[in-house]
């Protein structure tokens, strides 16, 4: 998936599991921020799901978090980085190239791609645009019915215009 999907899918996550919001959205990120410049800017991989789309990345991070940032943070994160590596998971059935879950400690025959973001988003296919839509518009639906999420930004929005009256008159 690409940033709405795996946005909407942390969101959800946050709601169905009340996981904490900065682990779980720091972590709905990280998988792709190391390995799509690794493997489109540095060329050391031969695709853009290794090394941080794996258990081991994913347990060594968790362990790592919970040790910078305590129980809370750590349980977002792993909440995070897994509905990351599902949703990819989820896409890969639709795209070519595949989650190597188990790398380093298993052997895979590795498909070779993508080069940067042109080429990444040619892989995708309509069916798995499909899922990622879906999936943004219901985590959207989502938040805008929800009291809390919601009716913050509209409070803050108000206020704001509010406060911008109050200056310009
Ligand atoms: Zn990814």
């Amino acid at each position: 998936m690409i940033l709405p999907g795996h946005v909407a899918a942390a969101y959800l996550a946050t709601r169905l599991l009340h996981t904490d919001r900065l682990g779980t959205f720091a972590a709905c990120m990280f998988p792709d921020l190391v390995d799509k410049p690794v493997r489109w800017l540095l060329r050391r991989t031969p695709n853009d799901r290794i090394p941080a789309h794996t258990a081991l990345a994913w347990a060594l991070t968790t362990a790592a978090v919970w040790r910078w940032r305590g129980t809370d943070c750590a349980r977002g994160w792993l909440a995070g980085y897994g509905v990351h590596l599902a949703c990819d998971e989820v896409n890969a059935h639709r795209n070519p190239g595949r989650l190597y879950l188990w790398w380093p400690l298993k052997r895979y025959e590795m498909h070779v791609g993508p080069t940067g973001l042109q080429s990444s988003l040619a892989d995708f296919r309509p069916a798995s645009l499909a899922v990622e839509g879906a999936l943004t518009l219901l985590a959207a639906a989502i938040w805008l019915a929800s009291d809390d999420d919601a009716a913050t930004i509209r409070t803050r929005a108000s206020s704001d215009m509010r406060g911008a009256r109050h200056a310009s008159s």
